[in-house]
């Protein structure tokens, strides 16, 4: 083996000791095992993994390897870790000044009563009074505007300042190019067309489901307003908690897949104090020890969320073992948020729903009819946040002139007036926004191909469950999602399938 090979090894085992280490402190914290959870001495520990020397051979690997070559390949997302990471270390101390912020702060009402930062979303969601929920509100901007807004402000102009210093491209946006292999300004051209080509459709459903589900008008929608309507809690009744897991294994192993990957993926579903209420997924060692991490509520949105962090853990726990490092840790999330989405959007198929869930037929309609709604309405806000995401990181906006751009874009494209002091708050890092995206795009391709080969009700097909693992899952995260979207399906990625099957919800 030459030296440089010798070298990339090291890199490799470096990194991945560096997250495994790094994955099981937060499985153990955020799951409540263990009080909270201290990177910083891992970091430490781990130094080397993404010190110079490290960044040296990655970059070594992208910029001397053949155009298309697989060195190529491994090179671009070493780097874009290694980036990510060093950005993650310098930023350390402004993320835990914010994380304290949001763990004191307390919203003040007019009328005297209080709710922790924290909670104020939740109490937003589940209040009935419009004038109370946008009162509540209110004061929550208010407080962010003075607090966590600048923080947020400082960490994303630090973001940006250091990655442009690392000179891989001309601008942020351009290094981004570089090294998820996306093209950003493509993606945000096609949000705009789906804006544009789902206007009518948009403005068609938006008044019926908003006088049905509170009782008010266009014209008078918030943010707030639209967190409650999506809490709608009417259809809980044939999603009972006691049967989740049961059925939900039970589809999996109807397609012919093993549950549990047979027994790589734990399933983390009891109660426990200090368990985050948000669900999540941990590999911890890919593909041999991946928690799957659930603290129940019961309802509809449960049994949406456990199919989701399932596709997550299925596709590590059946990534192929002899893959190298980069492409079983690394690479485009898009991947793997896209199999999380095949999953979860089995809630809005007729037969699963019919076959899986206690839903009655008579409700089937008016439900599917609300997930179409719900989907348009979250695609529309995620298409919005990337368009102004893109004005952001790009730099010909003023930071003060970004309140006034986030307003206009997303309160134009969901119909629901947002607050200005969201704009640095309601941001996805690293342009995260457009990984969902793309997995929204290259969902629908997959479910279309599996139902091609595997008929409509493919999820219960013994072939369809091996065919997932050896050729979506055992892959990892080598390819690009348009690559995967080309091998599979032989189209390219697109919202055209989302919209079809919108309109066949809404119908
Ligand atoms: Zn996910």
């Amino acid at each position: 083996m030459s030296t440089s090979g010798d070298a990339l090894g090291l890199l490799r085992t470096r990194g991945e000791a560096f997250l495994r280490d790094v994955s099981r402190e937060y499985y153990s914290s955020h799951a409540g095992l263990k009080p909270s959870a201290e990177p910083q001495p891992i970091y430490e520990r781990h130094r080397e993994a993404f010190g110079d020397e490290s960044l040296e051979i990655a970059m070594a690997l992208l910029t001397g390897a053949k155009a298309g070559s697989e060195e190529r390949r491994s090179g671009r997302m070493l780097v874009e870790w290694l980036i990510e990471s060093r950005v993650g270390r310098e930023l350390a101390p402004l993320e835990e000044r914010e994380i304290a912020w949001e763990g004191e702060a307390v919203v003040r009402l007019a009328d005297g009563s209080a709710e922790p930062y924290r909670r104020a979303s939740i109490t937003i969601a589940n209040t009935r009074d419009a004038k109370e929920r946008r009162a509540l509100d209110d004061a929550r901007a208010a407080l962010v505007a003075s607090g966590l807004a600048p923080m947020r402000q400082e960490r994303l102009a630090r973001e940006k300042e250091f990655v442009e210093k690392m000179a891989v491209a001309p601008s942020y946006l351009d290094t981004f190019d570089a090294l998820s292999g996306m093209r950003i300004r493509l993606l945000r051209d096609e949000c705009r067309a789906f804006l544009r080509d789902t206007q009518a459709m948009w403005d068609d459903v938006l008044p019926e489901f908003l006088k049905r589900g509170l009782g008010i008008s266009p014209a008078e929608a918030t943010r707030a307003d639209a967190v409650a309507l999506m809490r709608a809690p009417e259809f809980d009744g044939g999603f009972p908690a006691d049967a989740m897991e049961r059925e939900i294994r039970r589809q999996v192993t109807e397609m012919g897949a093993s549950p549990d990957a047979g027994g790589r993926v734990r399933y983390d579903t009891g109660d426990r104090p200090g368990k985050r209420p948000r669900a999540f997924c941990a590999p911890v060692v890919i593909p041999d020890e991946v928690y799957l991490v659930i603290r129940p509520h019961g309802g509809q949105t449960d049994w949406q969320t456990l199919l989701h962090e399932l596709g997550h853990a299925l596709h590590f726990a059946n990534i192929d073992m002899s893959l190298p490092f980069e492409f079983r840790w690394l690479g485009d999330n898009s991947i793997t948020e896209s199999y999380a989405m095949l999953f979860d959007h089995r809630v809005k198929d007729r037969g699963w729903l019919g076959r899986y869930t206690q839903l009655g037929a008579q409700d089937l309609p008016r439900y599917l009819r609300a997930a179409g709604f719900e989907e348009l309405q979250f695609i529309r806000r995620y298409c919005a946040k990337l368009i102004y995401e893109v004005e952001l990181y790009g730099g010909a906006v003023s930071w003060s002139a970004l309140p006034d751009v986030y307003v206009e874009t997303l309160s134009g494209a969901t119909g629901f007036k947002y607050q200005r002091a969201d704009a640095f708050v309601d941001v996805d890092p690293h342009f995260y926004s457009a990984r969902y995206l793309r997995a929204w795009q290259l969902q629908a391709l997959l479910a279309e191909s599996l139902t091609n080969r595997f008929n409509d009700d493919w999820w219960r097909n013994p072939a369809a469950g091996p065919w997932i693992v050896r050729e979506l899952f055992a892959q990892g995260q080598r390819e690009l999602a348009g690559e995967q979207a080309h091998r599979v399906a032989g189209k390219r990625l697109s919202f055209a399938p989302l919209v079809s099957s919108i309109e066949r919800l809404l119908t």
